[in-house]
């Protein structure tokens, strides 16, 4: 068995999962993510403790949405200034005695799509998340053991140069009509409640076929894995991208686009694959 635990920006899961036979969750919870690291490193250990209590532990593996360094510590954390610099790694190896791993949220729910879901037959694939934010992840995998990962920011490569403001600071980024503020801001309302015949999606799908689009160029693969609030909600952007991209794209063959098969629980099982292969 092992321990998952996802920090978001306002919430942090934290699963049991069996990797035995068919990969699961066992056990999860939900709970606010305290701002304080001391509270929030606290409340997290009781809730391991409490998750891991008669089950023997091999290992933690944990997310966080921020940029983690060499020597895995969280150097950059916008929603949770104060988590970052501090020893997470270290403190629970030591409160736990097992091996603890840290990934990027990204990475994580990469790894458990590679591994376990809709890429568990592709050697490389694009990981395309598509939520608040827009991120991807380039996954090779060079052997059963060893995958090698790239992130890369393709929500803020600059598609127009006096393009919209977005708030990484540049103008043009995708992020800055895509992400799901912008796209609440743009119609002016919550998008559960814009219909899927609305005439205002189209110039979405056009920025979201020119960001995949200009992601494939980058990075010619065969299989591009869609994952994140906006596109699990709204699925049909994806069937709409794909004649827009195929009328266009020159260089390299329409990869195939699909919806991450583990949704929300990719991140979690990808911490505990972690233990799994070697992130080179
Ligand atoms: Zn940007």
């Amino acid at each position: 068995m092992y321990i998952s635990i996802d920090v978001g920006g306002t919430n942090m899961r934290v699963a049991l999962v069996d990797l035995e036979g068919e990969a699961r969750i066992v056990r999860l919870e939900s709970h606010p993510v305290p701002q304080d690291y001391k509270v929030g490193i606290e409340k997290l250990c009781g809730r391991i403790a409490d998750l891991s209590a008669g089950q023997k532990i091999e290992g933690i593996g944990a997310c966080f949405p921020g940029i983690i360094d060499k020597d895995d510590m969280v150097t950059t954390a916008n929603n949770l200034p104060d988590w970052t610099m501090k020893p997470i790694k270290q403190f629970l190896k030591e409160r736990f005695g097992v091996p603890v791993k840290l990934l990027h949220d990204a990475q994580g729910a990469a790894l458990g799509e590679a591994i376990f879901g809709a890429a568990r037959h592709t050697d490389r694939f694009v990981y395309f998340i598509w939520g608040t934010g827009i991120g991807a992840a380039d996954i090779k995998k060079i052997d059963d053991h060893r995958y090698y990962m790239f992130s890369f920011e393709n929500g803020h490569h600059i598609m127009d140069w006096d393009g919209k403001l977005c708030n990484c600071g540049q103008r043009g980024c995708p992020e800055a009509w895509l992400g799901g503020d912008m796209l609440k801001e743009y119609f002016g309302a919550d998008t559960a409640n814009v219909s899927d015949n609305d005439p205002r999606w189209d110039f979405v799908v056009q920025k979201a076929a020119q960001t995949a689009l200009n992601t494939l160029i980058f990075h010619p693969v065969d299989l591009f894995v869609f994952n994140g609030g906006v596109i699990n909600h709204r699925p049909f952007l994806l069937d709409r991208m794909r004649p827009i991209m195929q009328e266009r794209v020159q260089l390299f063959p329409m990869p195939k686009m699909v919806l991450a098969e583990k949704g929300d629980q990719a991140a979690l099982l990808g911490c505990a694959g972690a233990f799994m292969v070697d992130l080179i």
